[in-house]
């Protein structure tokens, strides 16, 4: 063999170990794709409330069409440019009901607890008050129900309030049928708590406790997402759980998917100190906000 010959075939076989690695990277290429395409769908279940929805993609989310498979829903995608996209809406479609418990002043004209019932409670009564701060429980419920109607609309949820001001007179039946009448996918009131004995402290939910409530199952669950998620956000003991309430003029009077949160206890010195504290409300407000999104989540997860 002559040396231009030998020439000849070493480039033939760079030529065609070239293409063999080529061909190899396009083979590779394929199962890594698949494997981007499926990440959202595997990850999903997996995520936890507080982080998940902010970084989820979940497929159950119902504001947009699903996008294309594309490396961009990876979560190891993103220093790609599609990292610039628009965060996703979780609540997108959604219409969420809040009710900042109480107002200014209390109206102790009477209404009946439940339709048809001799029943009867103070149309609003005036709630508590901090023992330490003096600051009033309406105050506390209306400044986290507006930092929770920011963050539910960002998340692209359609909001209804009772009251952005506190010097409203709405009484609780009115409350309840205004989440009637707006036909809120949820409807949360915020609430805090006041005990005699200053030592008792912790968050706890409310849920109507007749298991014939329309959307009972739906209570329990927003309840439970809300209050977990509650107390991973702000440190608040949430062990007192759920307590099942027959008396609530917001239950009963109402016909939607309901649950109230006692977001702590003001007669308590150190919650209170926490409860009025501003920066800690946008905690509680995230809290309440995290919990809503698991909720809505894990309806869509059956
Ligand atoms: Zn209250």
């Amino acid at each position: 063999m002559t040396a231009r010959k030998k020439r000849g075939l070493f480039y033939i076989v760079v030529c065609a170990l070239s293409l063999a690695a080529f061909s190899g990277c396009a083979r590779q290429g394929s199962p890594q794709e698949v494997v981007i395409t499926a990440a959202p769908t595997a990850a999903a279940p997996a995520a936890t409330p507080t982080p998940a929805f902010m970084a989820s993609a979940s497929p159950g989310v119902p504001d947009e069409p699903s996008p294309a498979p594309s490396p961009a829903l990876s979560p190891a995608a993103s220093p790609t440019p599609a990292a610039t996209k628009k965060p996703k809406q979780p609540l997108s479609g959604l219409i969420i009901g809040v009710d900042p418990g109480h107002q200014a002043h209390a109206d102790r004209e009477q209404e009946p607890v439940a339709p048809g019932s001799s029943a009867t409670k103070n149309k609003v009564s005036s709630g508590t008050r901090g023992v330490k701060t003096g600051v009033y429980e309406y105050e506390v419920n209306l400044a986290v129900g507006l930092l929770l109607r920011d963050m539910l609309e960002e998340a692209g949820a359609t909001v209804v309030i009772t009251h952005t001001e506190a010097d409203v007179n709405i009484s609780n039946i009115e409350r309840a049928r205004f989440f009637n009448d707006n036909k809120v996918n949820l409807g949360v009131r915020l609430h805090c708590n006041g005990s005699e004995d200053k030592s008792v402290r912790g968050a706890f939910m409310l849920v109507p406790k007749s298991k014939d409530y329309p959307y009972y199952d739906d209570c329990v669950l927003a309840a439970k997402a809300i209050l977990k998620a509650y107390g991973e956000a702000t440190g608040i003991d949430v062990k007192k759980g759920i307590t099942y309430r027959s008396d609530q003029t917001g239950f009963n009077w109402c016909d939607r998917p309901v649950t109230n949160i006692e977001m702590g206890h003001m007669t308590n010195p150190d919650e209170d100190l926490l409860l009025t504290d501003e920066a800690f409300q946008v905690k509680m407000a995230r809290g309440i906000f995290n919990g809503i999104v698991a909720y809505f989540e894990a309806k869509d997860r059956g």
